[in-house]
């Protein structure tokens, strides 16, 4: 599928290319055409699955540049994802001259009066939003496009009566989206009193993600967790990481101990003043900031695209906080790392997040990324053909090998191997696929053979290689 199949327009598809999205994702797929159509939509998936597009898309197509009434408002539980979703909204109508305004506490409320007058899309929090409303500030008319980004949260937070009264402001007509990590009754009823005939979308956990991350452990007695960490660091050298701690107290104390190992870090937890949040928030999404301490409440709904870590410097509490913490990394095809600490006495709590998370959890061992990165690197010197030669018209025959991901294998493995071994080059290996057991690779025809040879018996990452020629499409 192709977001131009999802019937988007030529301006937003440009907006898409220039943000590097090369495909809709699952929840894309589904919820892009119904509500282009004008349907309504629920939507279960959380943050990961890239739902802000799946409803920000129609919603920047729907917006119209010339009309100044407010035309659609996203209400959402928290300023994080207020303000994220307001950016994410901005990036997608780059092309469209549709003005977003953010409204959200904590900020003085007349700035945000005067910004307003000129919004077409309004992304607030539900507090915030009853009190412009209450001010004559903000008037929901015209407000035919409403989306309900993360219900449950709201739910949790006690915001369920303000989100009805903020919908009875709305037109009647109106089109109602909701998305929600769960539907417990509360949501569904809200869901059947306020929405016509919704088209339901379902998405499984972080989708996006989980897949594309490398997952490791640490295993460390409690009292020399802080240096274990401090050695994961320097042996990783993060691009960017977020160390998840369970209480505010841990991440004050960490961050502390952090600092005096020489290692710059920030903090972020729900008792800082909200304007410091917001800074450390900026300055990390900006990629000023290179670590990150926090708490999984303070961390919510905070999306940040290219964390290349995510530490889990105290084991979550339970299986599902692993994936929205993992949901963190690894996005956009990237891969990531996630590293848990434990103690001994936390084995069995691990074994229940693998089980949970389908996947595996292997020991960490220092200089694995450097060896790692040493590969990526020489890959990115390997010396390209002196002349240039034309695959096309040349057959290409399949070979299936026997050995996948529960052996460790990376689809660069596969093609490092096939380097490796023959005298093939980089560019003559495609299509690589690493599945559970098997993985298969296309390689020029007349060469497959002798290819499957070369590669039998060969050791990737300490398993041996049977590598066969397939007559599979
Ligand atoms: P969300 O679940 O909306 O918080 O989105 C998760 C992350 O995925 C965000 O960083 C998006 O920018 C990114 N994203 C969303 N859709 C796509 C896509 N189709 N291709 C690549 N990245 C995407």
């Amino acid at each position: 599928m192709t977001f131009a199949e999802l019937g988007l327009s030529a301006p937003t598809l440009e907006a898409l290319a220039h943000l590097g999205y090369e495909h809709p994702t699952p929840i894309q797929e589904q919820a892009i055409p119904p509500l282009l159509e004008g349907r309504d939509v629920v939507g279960q998936a959380q943050t990961g699955t890239g739902k802000t597009a799946a409803f920000g898309l129609p919603m920047i197509e729907y917006a119209d540049p010339d009309d100044p009434e407010v035309q659609a408002l996203v209400l959402t539980p928290t300023r994080e994802l207020c303000i994220q979703v307001t950016q994410a909204l901005r990036a997608y109508g780059q092309r469209h001259r549709v003005d977003v305004v953010a409204v959200f506490g904590g900020a003085p409320i007349r700035d945000q009066a005067v910004r307003l007058k000129d919004a077409q899309v309004v992304v607030g929090t539900v507090g915030r939003v009853m009190d412009m409303i209450d001010r004559h500030h903000l008037f929901l008319e015209q407000a035919r496009y409403v989306v309900l980004d993360e219900a449950d949260e709201m739910l949790d937070l006690g915001f369920l009566e303000d989100v009805e009264a903020i919908l009875r402001r709305c037109p009647m007509g109106r089109q109602t989206a909701l998305f929600s990590a769960t539907v417990p009754p509360e949501i569904q009823r809200l869901a059947d009193t306020f929405m016509h005939d919704p088209v339901t979308i379902r998405v499984r956990s972080a989708t996006l993600t989980i897949d594309t991350v490398d997952h490791h452990y640490v295993e460390v007695p409690d009292r020399e967790k802080p240096d274990a960490l401090v050695r994961v660091l320097k042996e990783e050298r993060p691009e960017q990481a977020i160390v998840f701690v369970r209480t505010k107290v841990g991440v004050d104390r960490l961050g502390r101990r952090l600092t005096d190992a020489g290692v710059r870090v920030k903090t972020l937890h729900g008792d800082m003043p909200q304007g410091q949040r917001d800074g450390v928030m900026i300055a990390f999404k900006e990629g000023r900031e290179r670590l990150l301490v926090a708490t999984d409440v303070a961390a919510r709904g905070l999306d940040i695209t290219g964390v290349s870590h995510v530490v889990n410097y105290d084991i979550p509490n339970s299986p599902d906080i692993y994936v929205h913490r993992i949901g963190r990394t690894g996005r956009a095809g990237e891969s990531g790392r996630a590293i848990t600490l434990i103690t001994p006495r936390q084995r069995r709590e691990l074994a229940a997040i693998e089980r949970h998370a389908r996947t595996q959890i292997e020991p960490w061992a220092p200089g694995e990324r450097r060896t790692q990165r040493e590969r990526a690197e020489r890959e990115a010197w390997r010396p390209r053909h002196t002349k240039p030669h034309s695959r096309d018209g040349v057959p290409y025959a399949k070979l299936i090998l026997g050995a996948g991901r529960t052996d460790g294998l990376e689809p660069a493995d596969v093609v490092g191997a096939v380097v490796d071994h023959t005298h093939l080059e980089n560019d003559d290996v495609r299509h690589v696929r690493v599945l559970e057991r098997f993985s298969f690779v296309e390689v020029p025809e007349p060469r497959a053979r002798e290819v499957a040879e070369k590669m039998s018996g060969k050791r990737i990452r300490g398993t041996r290689l049977r590598a066969e020629v397939t007559n599979r499409p």
